[in-house]
């Protein structure tokens, strides 16, 4: 197990702009933020959505599945961030409902389309946060 500390930091609220790519602008606030670690959420409603799916065999993720392309609300978005490459990232999944209210989820990957959004981020202060290459899972997860 891997634990590391932190004190809170700056919290935001952002507004997302229509037709942003949800994924993008999350990165992009971070970015031009300097924010290196902490944890987002959102709500809001996309006009079109992809997420991903891994698959623990294969060790690959399979995207075709689980996109979609009709306006859906998002019930929940969560994630964290923390340094890939040097560079802040994103990390976030996402439970969205259609007009039925039926829920889909996963990971969140580029390619979906903001209708509306607002943001929480809450910046944590402390170490570097990195992620590697993880050879048990073939993820990128958080290292030493
Ligand atoms: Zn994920």
């Amino acid at each position: 197990m891997l634990i590391k500390q932190f004190e809170q930091g700056r919290t935001f609220m952002a507004k997302l702009n229509q037709n942003s790519d949800l994924l993008e602008e999350l990165n992009k606030i971070c970015i031009d933020e300097n924010i290196t670690a902490g944890t987002i959420n959102l709500i809001g409603a996309i006009s079109s959505l992809k997420l991903g799916f891994y698959d623990q065999v294969t060790k690959q993720y399979i995207y075709t599945t689980y996109a979609y392309d009709e306006p859906m609300e998002i019930v929940s978005c969560t994630g964290n961030i923390s340094l890939k490459d040097g560079k802040p990232f994103c990390h976030i999944h996402l439970i969205a409902a259609d007009k039925k209210g039926k829920c889909i989820g996963g990971h969140l990957v580029q390619g979906t389309s903001v209708f509306a959004g607002e943001v929480c981020i809450q910046e944590l202060l402390g170490e570097d946060l990195n992620r590697q290459p993880d050879k048990e899972t073939g993820l990128t997860l958080w290292t030493e």
